[in-house]
């Protein structure tokens, strides 16, 4: 269990981001990773009173703050309303209601997980976060960085008309998931982000595909074998590098299927 000798509820941003230049202080989101640990920290720093917990929505995007739950995000009916479910299909599997009440969009995107279904979702849609100093960039430069010292203040989704599948196994309901898969499609673009492979989500762009809702099963078979096999899979307790990739082609299948 990690250990916090004292909360700092910070009233400013720059506080926050200098409290975070000490390695022996932590940023907190909803705490429920952190408190896995077994780390000391002098201070824990809350961003409870910054305004960070609010989903916006503009007529051309989504604002998301970083202390915002995942509950928050399964229960918003734009996000809904404009994904199709896609998002709140990605977070409903993770534990619990209680849990996801507690466990934050921060604290899941900074944490740059293998196994996150956050991160799979919203590397398939048009997504960038906004950090405190290094500013504003799209989410799959940011899932590459080193972890620094810099703070997540929200992220930003366009409403650019993609579409979104998304699709997880698990081996049993509440554990982690044994692959993630999320596919968007606009115009004549696909979008796939495998994830748990068991590495972080990486994505897929493919521009000037032909596939549409009349194409025969075995076109659609082919083009989501070769996009699985875009991917690299590992094995560990959950499951085979073979099966991760037969699964991955499967719900690439499915996804792009459910898009057309
Ligand atoms: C038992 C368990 C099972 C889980 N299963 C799944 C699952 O199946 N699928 C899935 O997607 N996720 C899963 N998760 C991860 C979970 O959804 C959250 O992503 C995770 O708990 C981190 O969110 P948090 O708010 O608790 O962050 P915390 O634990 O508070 O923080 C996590 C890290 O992020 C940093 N951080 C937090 N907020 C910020 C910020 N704004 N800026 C900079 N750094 C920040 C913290 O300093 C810390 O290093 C699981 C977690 C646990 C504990």
């Amino acid at each position: 269990m990690a250990n916090i000798n004292k909360i700092v509820k910070v009233n400013s941003l720059t506080e926050a981001y200098e409290l975070n230049q000490k390695r022996s202080n932590v940023v907190l989101g909803g705490f429920m990773w952190l408190k896995m640990g077994n780390r000391s920290f002098q201070n824990a720093i809350d961003l409870s009173k910054l305004g960070l917990d609010q989903i916006e929505e503009t007529g051309d995007a989504f604002s998301i703050g970083c202390m915002c739950t995942l509950r928050d995000l399964e229960l918003h009916a734009g996000l809904n309303q404009a994904f199709k479910g896609g998002i709140r299909e990605a977070v409903h599997h993770i534990i619990g209601v209680q849990f996801r009440n507690g466990a934050t969009v921060g604290g899941s995107i900074y944490g740059r997980y293998g196994f996150s279904d956050v991160l799979t979702c919203f590397m398939a849609l048009n997504t960038t976060v906004e950090l405190y100093k290094a500013g504003i960039m799209p989410l799959t430069e940011f899932a590459e960085l080193k972890y620094d010292n810099d703070i997540l203040l929200r992220i930003h989704i366009k409403k650019d008309q993609r579409r979104l599948s998304y699709q997880s196994q698990r081996l049993s309901k509440t554990d982690f998931p044994l692959i993630t898969v999320a596919v968007s499609k606009k115009d004549d673009c696909f979008y796939i982000a495998v994830g748990a492979r068991p590495a972080k989500a990486r994505l897929l762009v493919k521009p000037g595909c032909t596939l549409n809702k009349n194409s025969l099963e075995e076109d659609i078979i082919d083009f989501s074998n070769w996009a699985a096999d875009q991917f690299n899979y590992g094995s560990n307790m959950r499951g085979s590098e073979d099966y991760r990739r037969h699964l991955a082609a499967v719900y690439i299948k499915r996804g792009i299927k459910e898009l057309l």
